[in-house]
């Protein structure tokens, strides 16, 4: 099938050269992001291929199926950022890459609780510079202390077994409460209890109207003194107002980010000579005990290889039968 694939980085061309290498697929290779300034380059194109920052609310959606694209292929599990009701109404088909590696983003949020909880961010700096004191670097046990987990699908799940492995009593929401959580010791409870017991929370639930800024002054003000707070979900999970506040008063103690509400902005590209005008992103930079990575939780060779390989299977299974098992339903979001 004849698909545009806009937002594309050269690490992700070469894994779509590699599963396409019987040519099964005609690839048009766009840098651009997708937007309504660029969605004319997919003309003529029935499948365009689209990721996390990409636009794809209803007048782009509009733009694309005036000019002939009948799917949109998400090469990303979230589609939080895909006007569902629009599409449907359109006549688009949405597929999405509904679990690529849970184990590569619940390993990069372990990744971030470590780090700022032994300072390895510091420490790094630090000892590369011949400073070899210790002073500031003071970490805790995570053995025995309370992780709260928001959201226990396939992620969630990954995550329980490996803070169960550190020792710690994992607790955790979802409206969902899953059997293999339970099987592992995880109790659920809700999520003020959650927020009052919890000394790591980590977030794993899907962004949707109803988790639009979970975390916020109330929230916060539940949470125990010094907890560390991390996302790797979706930003706008989180207000990063509320949580710029909750850090300069002591009462968020470490924050790790790989995922920030305005980030289409500033993440995948490179910045580093440009005057960043997002106030409060620089101002959270400015804190010894935050760290942000820049979306990359699910950036293991692993999961690309699957990223692309289900994504390119989802445009075959839709050319030969018109349907595929990995669309969305608009009924997801209600
Ligand atoms: P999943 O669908 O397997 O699990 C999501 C879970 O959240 C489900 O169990 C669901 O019942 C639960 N949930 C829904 N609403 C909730 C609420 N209000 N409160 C608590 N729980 C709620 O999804 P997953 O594969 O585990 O992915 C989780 C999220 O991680 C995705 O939605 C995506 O936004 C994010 N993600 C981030 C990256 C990254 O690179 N940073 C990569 C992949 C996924």
């Amino acid at each position: 099938m004849k698909m545009a694939i806009f937002n594309t980085k050269s690490y992700e061309r070469d894994f779509f050269e590699r599963h396409n290498q019987s040519g099964q697929h005609e690839l048009e290779f766009l840098e651009p992001h997708l937007d309504s300034q660029t969605a004319l380059l997919a003309a003529g194109y029935p499948a365009v291929c689209a990721f996390v920052n990409d636009d794809l609310s209803a007048p782009v959606l509009r733009q694309l199926a005036d000019n002939g694209t009948r799917l949109i292929a998400l090469r990303s599990a979230g589609f939080n950022h895909v006007d569902l009701p629009e599409a449907q109404r359109l006549g688009l088909t949405v597929v999405r890459v509904p679990a690529y590696s849970p184990h590569a983003v619940a390993e990069h949020t372990v990744a971030l609780i470590l780090s700022l909880n032994r300072k390895i961010h510091r420490a790094y700096n630090r000892v590369r510079e011949g400073n070899f004191t210790l002073h500031g670097l003071m970490g805790f046990d995570l053995h025995g202390l309370t992780a709260g987990i928001v959201g226990t699908g396939r992620i969630g799940l990954v995550l329980a077994q490996i803070l169960v492995g550190f020792g710690m009593r994992v607790i955790a929401h979802d409206p969902m409460e899953g059997d293999s959580c339970k099987a592992l010791g995880v109790q659920y409870t809700d999520l003020d209890d959650l927020f009052e017991q919890a000394d790591v929370i980590s977030l794993h639930c899907p962004l949707t109207p109803d988790t639009h800024h979970l975390i916020n002054d109330a929230s916060i003000a539940k949470m125990k003194p010094g907890v560390m707070l991390i996302n790797t979900s979706r930003g706008a999970i989180v207000d990063s107002r509320a949580v710029l506040d909750g850090l300069k008063s002591g009462k968020i103690g470490h924050l790790g980010l790989d995922v920030y509400e305005e980030e289409a902005d500033l993440f995948f590209e490179d910045l580093s000579d440009q005057v960043i005008q997002d106030d409060v992103f620089m101002r959270l930079l400015t804190f010894p005990n935050v760290l942000i990575t820049a979306h990359q939780a699910f950036f293991t060779e692993d999961a690309l290889n699957n990223i692309v390989a289900i994504t390119l299977d989802n445009v075959r299974t839709f050319e030969i039968s018109g349907r595929c098992d990995n669309e969305i339903s608009p009924d997801l979001l209600a």
